[in-house]
């Protein structure tokens, strides 16, 4: 059977590996895992996730048995399986540094279709929790307390749940249909959802600490840029566009050349949602094409849709109309350096090298 252009890009990151003829299921793949007593899959994931001993059950063919040992770390596979860091969580397995990583997401998705969730939960313990903001820490955190018998409120400003995972990440990347399933799963438990309800505005805090055992809040850590790419007519923070992309369809009628600045999946995401409006879009980036956050798999994709990419240049400044629009960008040449703390190239500014770039739309 052929393979697509689109598999053989996922096929570079493992997604759709061929064994014998056939797609690798979950006991192939964790057939591959050695099973290392000091496992880097698991020191990079933030989940906590036992993957050495969920693969090793799998090896042994106890395949429910594995997906009680993920479940007991976190209860939403289906999505972490899909929208996480991998490259630089479990993908950065011992296996990776001379060939190819064990590809723990697609274990980890194979577990999750095949084994639902375990419902049961302990008797009431007479403890209530008010969870701030429906997003996937909150979601997780809402599971757990009604596993252990806590009634859970949970209160969202929004009118869905998934928070970041709804409003950040375009549709073209991130299957949503799973988060009906977690909300019927999580409604089953006992979990009380209420949506648009701003808590500060229509409900006060003092409500809650008064009448709860414990509050959570899980809000997010949205923080706009300062200075002359503060927010205004022409500027975007990359969060704000994606929402109103997905949220309310905005199509940005009054901007045709667009830069997004930065170089990782936020940066791609907002890329290739411009582009699918007709945008003409740049990527501007410091350091090189190598350097990227962004996982390689994205900026392929962005590449193949028409997005440009500058990269070595950075922002400096902006040059406004007279209305305040945007006129123009002033970039400058970078060069790379020695490695620094993040272990990437440093990146330094080549003097005198400064020009200006037409542009009405920075995000
Ligand atoms: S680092 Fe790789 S080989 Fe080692 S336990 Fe994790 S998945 Fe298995």
């Amino acid at each position: 059977m052929g393979v697509s252009f689109m598999e053989m890009i996922r096929g570079c990151f493992y997604n759709f590996k061929r064994f014998g003829g056939r797609r690798m299921d979950a006991k192939d793949l964790a057939l591959l895992c050695l099973g290392c007593p000091n496992p880097f899959c698991e020191r990079f994931c933030p989940a906590g996730n036992h993957i050495a001993e969920m693969n090793e059950r799998i090896k042994s063919g106890d395949l429910k048995g594995a997906s009680e040992i993920l479940y007991s770390t976190n209860p939403f596979p289906e999505i972490t399986s899909s929208v996480c860091d991998h490259e630089r969580q479990c993908l950065r397995c011992v296996k990776g540094i001379k060939g190819e990583p064990v590809h723990v997401p697609q274990i980890e998705a194979s577990l999750a279709s095949s084994f639902p969730r375990d419902l049961d939960k302990k008797q009431n313990c007479g403890k209530k929790a008010a969870l701030i903001g429906a997003g996937i820490a909150n979601l997780s955190a809402a599971w757990f307390l009604s596993k252990g018998g806590w009634a859970v409120d949970i209160f969202e400003k929004d009118g869905t749940l998934g928070g970041a995972i709804v409003t950040g990440i375009p549709s073209f990347r991130f299957d949503k249909t799973p988060l009906q399933g977690i909300e019927h799963d999580l409604s089953s438990l006992g979990v009380r959802f209420h949506y648009r309800t701003e808590i500060g505005k229509q409900t006060p805090l003092s409500s809650l600490l008064g009448g709860y055992d414990a509050v959570l809040a899980s809000l997010g850590a949205g923080k706009d840029n300062p200075g002359p790419f503060a927010p205004r007519k022409g500027i975007i923070p990359g969060l704000n566009l994606l929402r109103a992309y997905n949220e309310e369809k905005a199509t940005f009628p009054e901007y045709s050349s667009c830069f997004v600045w930065g170089g990782g999946n936020v940066a791609m995401d907002c890329a290739r949602a411009l582009r699918r409006l007709g945008k003409k879009v740049t990527v501007i980036y410091r350091r090189s094409q190598k350097e990227m956050p962004a996982n390689e798999c994205e900026v392929l994709q962005a590449q193949q849709e028409g997005v440009s990419f500058l990269f070595l240049h950075n922002v400096s400044d902006v040059v406004a109309k007279e209305d305040g629009s945007l006129k123009a960008l002033k970039v400058i040449a970078m060069e790379l350096g020695e490695k620094d703390e993040s272990g990437r190239a440093s990146f330094h500014p080549i003097p005198d090298s400064e020009s200006q770039i037409p542009c009405d739309l920075l995000v």
